[in-house]
């Protein structure tokens, strides 16, 4: 079963991906939590928020990608700031993926390019 972990701070987009997403994930709102989350579970997708309260997503990346056991998760960072240095900056971390808010510009193709990501950590078979 795919599953997805979203770490998002506010609450509307929580509800917007809770509405939208097709895959079984689970939610939580500071990398803190999803730290803790992390420690029983191998999500096939990492869906980051950049924004955090406490330690920020791509901080939380570097971390992530620095563990032998999270590093072959791919992280999607999701952010309202759409400047060149701030994708750059997302990319330098390990971020497979940066993704602009508000994503209900665009749901469908937000929805498109995430399960191409899915599909494909699947194909690798790193995880059923
Ligand atoms: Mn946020």
């Amino acid at each position: 079963m795919t599953t997805v972990l979203v770490v998002e701070d506010h609450p509307m987009n929580r509800k917007l991906f809770r509405d939208i997403l097709e895959f079984r994930f689970d939610v939580a709102e500071s990398a803190e939590d999803a730290r803790e989350l992390l420690r029983d579970l191998t999500p096939d997708l990492i869906l980051m928020d950049v924004q955090l309260p406490g330690m920020d997503g791509l901080s939380f990346t570097r971390e992530l990608k620095a563990d032998p056991r999270t590093a072959p998760v791919p992280v999607v960072a999701v952010s309202a700031h759409a400047l060149a240095q701030n994708v750059e900056k997302a990319r330098a971390v390990g971020c497979a993926e940066y993704i602009t808010k508000p994503i209900t510009d665009d749901p469908f193709v937000f929805l498109d390019r995430l399960s191409g990501y899915v599909e494909r950590a699947s194909r690798l078979g790193a995880r059923d």
